[in-house]
């Protein structure tokens, strides 16, 4: 089974994790997270590569990968957007 894998995703994933464990969002759920991780990825360059079994077949250039700096200012702005325009009414109780 060969599959296909967005490094930029798994960049993302990871520091949006060190984000959240610094700064709070206005909300928190399932829906919010995933159109945070949307519009950040949208502002990013996609890296696939090929993995089987976790293993991976392709190589990328390390360098050309997005930096952690340009990842944070991605996540900062996507948090912004959903915050002004939820997907969702946000209760204040949560
Ligand atoms: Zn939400």
């Amino acid at each position: 089974m060969y599959e296909l894998k967005n490094h930029t995703e798994s960049v993302v994933k990871q520091v949006l994790k060190e984000y959240r464990e610094k700064c709070s969002l206005t909300c928190s759920c399932e829906r919010c997270l995933a159109d945070i991780m949307a519009l950040t990825l949208n502002q990013l360059p996609s890296r696939y590569y090929v993995t089987t079994r976790g293993k991976i077949l392709t190589q990328w250039e390390a360098d050309s990968l997005p930096d952690r700096t340009r990842v944070l200012s991605a996540i900062t702005r996507a948090v912004k957007q959903v915050e002004s325009s939820p997907s969702h009414p946000i209760s204040k109780e949560d």
